[in-house]
């Protein structure tokens, strides 16, 4: 019989994705998603249950339902920005969420327990490549929310056997390089986009959010990691888990940073067109730079990420552009 993995925001942008890898490695991924940010059109290699984390009893309906080897939690709140205007909002939903999720687990019996963080529980420190042991000092709110849950899922594990890989993802990007799912964010926060919006003429220009970080062109420096490499690691994670390998923490990026004024150069490159921009001030809650060693994922999990090119993250996220994108 098929496993069934459920896969909370599975019709979100990184969680259709991990959907799509999940089924090609032979598990049937269950999505629960409450489609406040997700797409129903998103949700392609199996079936979507509407509930919401923060309704206990329809996590609890969808697991007694469904029988899950696995959870994988991806639906959360995730927005630097936003995370400074309103804090209470990100503490309760991403914490409240995961906290009902695990409890949901702890309680039916699931097991196995894969978690989406995040470089931003890292904070600002001073360029450094990060590594899976870097000191976690978060400096935003949902940083310090994200945080929160790994801490959480130590106790549970201890307390109730819930085995758990944590995933600190740097900058995902990119879309699936088969056309299938991509990203599509209302409001779009986020730079490769926004960026892509601009060179389309969908937006005037991109703003460039601060120009005097101490990096050598002055603009932030992120890790960009295509998202089709990012979701292999959670089947490589989920399998893990399922083969008794037992807890572990990765961070997920490329070992490579590149700043904002970088990533508009490769995207003049790929797409043969200027990008439009305007410079601004800082944008509350950003790090100078977030960059990570790869070594552990690459060796402990064997993770071979394929396409996380700068070029090819843009290209696909190009070629998603181009298309209708997801109407429900
Ligand atoms: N950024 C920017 N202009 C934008 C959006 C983002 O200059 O309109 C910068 C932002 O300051 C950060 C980087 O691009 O340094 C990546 O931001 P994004 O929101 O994509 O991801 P985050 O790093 O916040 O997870």
């Amino acid at each position: 019989m098929v496993e069934k993995v459920l896969v909370t925001g599975g019709a979100g942008y990184i969680g259709a994705h991990a959907c799509k890898a999940l089924a090609r490695a032979g598990f049937l991924p269950v999505t629960f998603d409450n489609l406040a940010t997700g797409w129903a059109d998103a949700v392609k290699w199996g079936p979507l249950v509407r509930g919401d984390l923060m309704d206990r009893a329809s996590v609890d309906a969808a697991i007694a339902e469904h029988c899950p080897v696995a959870v994988l939690h991806f639906a959360a709140l995730s927005l630097v920005g936003e995370s400074m205007q309103d804090p209470a909002r990100y503490w309760r939903v991403n914490v409240g969420g995961a906290l009902n999720l695990l409890e949901a687990c702890a309680k039916a019996g699931v097991r196995n327990f894969v978690f989406s963080s995040t470089c931003a529980t890292y904070g600002d420190q001073d360029g450094v490549l990060l590594t899976e042991e870097t000191p976690q000092r978060p400096i935003n709110a949902y940083g310090g929310s994200k945080l929160a849950i790994e801490l959480m899922l130590r106790d549970f594990g201890a307390a109730h056997g819930i085995n758990h890989v944590i995933f600190r993802y740097f900058n995902v990007a990119g879309a699936d390089p088969e056309g299938e799912i991509g990203e599509q964010h209302h409001p779009e926060t986020h730079l490769i986009p926004l960026m892509l919006d601009a060179v389309a003429g969908k937006r005037p220009a991109l703003t460039v959010f601060g120009t005097d970080y101490p990096t050598p062109d002055g603009t932030c420096v992120r890790d960009y990691v295509h998202v089709t490499d990012l979701a292999q690691a959670h089947v490589l994670g989920l399998q893990g888990l399922l083969a008794g390998r037992g807890n572990g923490v990765f961070c997920l990026g490329t070992g490579r940073g590149f700043s904002v004024r970088e990533v508009i150069e490769a995207s003049r490159m790929v797409t043969n067109r200027e990008v439009p921009v305007v410079i601004g001030d800082r944008r509350a809650g950003d790090a100078a730079a977030l960059v990570c060693s790869t070594t552990r994922a690459l060796t402990d999990l064997g993770w071979d990420p394929q396409h996380s090119t700068l070029r090819q993250m843009i290209g696909d996220a190009w070629a998603w552009a181009q298309k209708p994108g997801f109407t429900s």
